[in-house]
Formats: structure tokens, C-alpha cells, sequence
């Protein structure tokens, strides 16, 4: 029997992995200038913890983790998000205690569905999260810095934020109470899942894809006449922020997101170019969670963007770099030089990418692999070069002919051919 991967996990060839590379990089510079720190965590954590903070009558927990017990007997799980995992290390080290954060953390995420494009068991996410600061001005900075990431990666046209307010804790128990009121009577046109929710999590009922349900929704009460004054206030700031700095947003009052810890803004990027795997980044406020770990309270916000998503979005507009930069095509007796000679020219230049032919093959098929490999230019050592003290430059993608010069000159042509 073959052995395969699993359903839903993805092998990421070098094509796709060099997109991932790329978002990565690109994000991790970002969030440097913004002043954010990278923190690594496990991808293994108690059940518990996330029982606890996403919420036990989420969608997540309940389906979706990938959860045993290992050889001592502890409970443990995957992890399926970040925010947990990040706020547990830092209430564990000190980190939340009378102090400012702003970290973030990238790394793979498990969740149990079903597998289709944009959506795996295994994906990737960079998140960010920012401790200690209460007002609308780092909501507003982080909605900014992402605006200013879609930038960097291209995709500015293809995102739309979409922008709510949950209110606080009241707030949100009145509007819940509200949609029990008015989905009780008519619970027979909801689907399995709604008639769970209704029991306990009837806001995740807006987030609905099933029709019956969705027809309901244009007459259900909405969330904006709940929400108390102060989350009003604290809303009304952040988009006089985001008109100022010149973010566009559209408010949708059926934003409530998945998880249970969030309150007063909520937001998510989506596009319209993924069909039903629409969101590429979600996040907001969890002002609770720290103290719902048992800390001091201590006010919170964050995201988390899939990176799978965006390497779909990002599959036709990223041309990734060449393997080589440069090829050294070399006969046998050569080859301790041709490895001399691919060391002085990375020496030389910070980041060049040289690949030296190893194994046997003549220089016609050495050729061809220098073709394939993207290579501007072959560096050819044989024997008379060995001899002569000299290596000969041939450029591969012009006209210009090659060239043999002392050794001592290589580096000066090959600056001219790699322009
Ligand atoms: P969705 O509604 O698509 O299931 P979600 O609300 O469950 O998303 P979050 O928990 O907010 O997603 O995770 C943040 C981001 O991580 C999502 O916006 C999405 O880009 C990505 N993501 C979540 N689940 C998956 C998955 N199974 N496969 C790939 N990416 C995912
Ligand atoms: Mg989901």
C-alpha cells in the first residue's frame, strides 16, 4: 500500500513554499517597523487551555480539534489558533503584567474540516497580539499596518475590510438574548447546527451558511441598537481614525467572529477571489481573556491572517527567484575548483544564488541544467582554465559571447552579466 498524506494536509512544493517564504518575510519586515516582537510557541497545549479560552461551545472546540492524550495521560491538543497559546506564555512569563506588548507569531494551526481549496486541516497563520492598550488608536494602528501589508504583497485591490462592534460583555448578553427571543419561535427553519447554537452560541448563528437559516437573518434584530455607549464611543474613534488615515472599511453588523473571547471591535479582511474561503485575516478586541487565564486584567487586540489563502491569491502575480543566480559547469578533474571558485562568489556577493554541477555529465547536459535552472550566466572550469589559472564566463540569456579572463577578473565580468 502507498502511503499519502493525509486528507486535508498539503505538502508544499518548492513553487508553493517560496510564496509562503515570501509573505512571510515580507510580513515579518512589517511588523519589525511597526515595533512588534516575534515569539515562538508550541504547537502542542493543554485541551484545556482551549476549551476554555476560544470556548467550549464553539465551532472549534467542539469539531474541530485535534485532540488526545499522550503517553503520561494528559489531555492534549493541536493547537487551532494562536491567541490562546500566546496569551498563556505570556501570563506565564510576566509579560502582560503592568506593561505594553505588541507581539506576533507565525506557524502551522490544526483544525478538523473538510478540506477544500482556501481550507485545510493543516494551515498556516501569522498573528499578531498587542497587550496593555485599551483605546481605539492601536485598533486603528493594526488596521493601518495590515492595509499597509495587502500593499507590500499586492493584493490591496483584492481585499475589502469589513469592520463591528460586539460591544462589552452586556451588550452582548442583551443582543444574544434577543436573538434567542426571535429565533426560538422559528427554530424548525434553522438546520441542526442554528438549533444547537440557539442553545449556546446564538450570535454564531448570523455566521450561518445554511439557506433557511440565512433568510432569517434580514429581520433579526441587530447588534448596533445594544451596544452601550462607551464601545459606541470607542468605535466612532477608530473610524475617525481609519477615515483620517485614508483605510477604507464598510461596517457589517453581521461580523461577530467565530471564537467567544472578543468584544468591542471586530474586523475581517475578505476577497472576492477565493469563492467561499473568503477571509484572509480576522481579529479584534479580547479585553477579558488575559483575566479569564487568571491575570491581572489587562486589555488586548489582535489578528490572525492564513497564509494559505493569500499564497492562492498570490499564485499568479509572484514570480519566484530563479534557483540560480549562477551556474559552474565543470569537468571531473575540475570539480575541487569549481567548488573554490562557487565559495569566492558567494563570498563576493551577499545572497547570490550559485549552484555547481556535482556528479558526472557532460558539458552539454551541464548546459541544459544551467538553462533550466534560471542562471543569467555559466562560470566554466575544465582543465586548460585549471592550468592557465583562468575561468571562462558565458552569459545565457543574451547575445554576448564568452569570455575567458584571469580568475582575479571574474568577478568584474560576472557584475557586468548579472545586471
Ligand atoms: P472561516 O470562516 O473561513 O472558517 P475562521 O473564522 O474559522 O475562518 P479564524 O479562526 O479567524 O478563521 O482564522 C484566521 C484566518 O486563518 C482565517 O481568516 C483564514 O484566512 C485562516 N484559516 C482559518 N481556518 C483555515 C483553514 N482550515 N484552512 C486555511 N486557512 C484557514
Ligand atoms: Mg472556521
Amino acid at each position: 500500500m502507498k502511503v499519502k498524506a493525509l486528507r486535508g494536509m498539503q505538502d508544499l512544493l518548492p513553487e508553493k513554499q517560496a510564496i509562503f517564504r515570501h509573505i512571510t518575510s515580507r510580513v515579518g519586515e512589517l511588523l519589525d517597523t511597526y515595533g512588534y516582537r516575534q515569539i515562538g510557541l508550541p504547537l502542542l497545549e493543554s485541551t484545556h487551555l482551549f476549551a476554555r479560552l476560544v470556548g467550549d461551545s464553539t465551532e472549534v472546540v467542539q469539531k474541530q480539534m485535534y485532540t488526545f492524550e499522550d503517553k503520561s495521560g494528559d489531555n492534549v491538543t493541536l493547537r487551532p489558533e494562536g491567541t490562546a497559546g500566546c496569551v498563556r506564555a505570556a501570563l506565564e512569563h510576566g509579560l502582560t503584567f503592568n506593561q505594553v506588548q505588541r507581539l506576533w507569531y507565525a506557524g502551522p494551526m490544526f483544525r478538523y474540516e473538510r478540506p477544500q481549496k482556501g481550507r485545510y486541516r493543516q494551515f498556516e497563520q501569522i498573528g499578531c497580539e498587542c497587550f496593555g492598550m485599551a483605546g481605539p488608536d492601536i485598533d486603528a494602528e493594526i488596521l493601518l499596518m495590515l492595509h499597509r501589508i495587502w500593499a507590500s504583497l499586492g493584493v490591496t485591490d483584492d481585499v475589502n475590510l469589513e469592520l463591528n462592534t460586539l460591544g462589552d460583555t452586556a451588550a452582548r448578553k442583551r443582543y444574544s438574548d434577543a436573538l434567542v427571543d426571535y429565533f426560538s419561535p422559528k427554530s424548525d427553519q434553522l438546520d441542526e447546527d442554528g438549533r444547537r447554537l440557539l442553545k449556546t452560541n446564538p450570535l454564531r448563528i448570523l455566521d450561518s451558511k445554511h439557506e433557511g437559516t440565512k433568510a432569517l437573518l434580514p429581520d433579526a434584530p441587530t447588534l448596533t441598537t445594544f451596544v452601550d455607549d462607551e464601545a459606541r464611543t470607542h468605535f466612532d474613534e477608530l473610524r475617525r481614525n481609519l477615515d483620517q488615515m485614508q483605510v477604507p472599511y464598510v461596517v457589517n453588523p453581521r461580523i461577530v467572529r467565530g471564537l467567544d473571547y472578543y468584544n468591542r471591535t471586530v474586523f475581517e479582511w475578505t476577497t472576492d477571489t477565493l469563492g467561499s474561503q473568503g477571509t484572509v485575516c480576522g481579529g479584534g478586541r479580547y479585553d477579558r481573556l488575559v483575566e479569564e487565564l487568571g491575570g491581572r486584567s489587562a486589555p488586548a487586540v489582535g489578528f490572525a491572517m492564513g497564509l494559505d489563502r493569500l499564497a492562492l491569491m498570490l499564485e499568479n502575480k509572484f514570480v519566484p527567484p530563479a534557483e540560480a543566480d549562477v551556474f559552474i559547469v565543470s569537468e571531473q578533474v575540475a570539480r575541487p575548483q569549481a567548488l573554490v571558485v562557487a565559495e569566492k562568489l558567494r563570498n563576493w556577493r551577499t545572497g547570490l544564488r550559485v549552484v555547481t554541477h556535482c556528479g558526472d555529465g557532460k558539458f552539454k547536459s551541464q548546459f541544459k541544467k544551467a538553462d533550466a535552472s534560471g542562471a543569467q550566466v555559466a562560470v566554466i572550469i575544465g582543465e586548460s582554465e585549471i592550468q592557465a589559472g583562468t575561468v571562462t564566463v558565458k552569459p545565457l540569456r543574451g547575445q554576448s559571447d564568452q569570455q575567458t579572463v584571469n580568475e582575479s577578473d571574474m568577478a568584474d565580468l560576472l557584475a557586468q552579466c548579472l545586471e
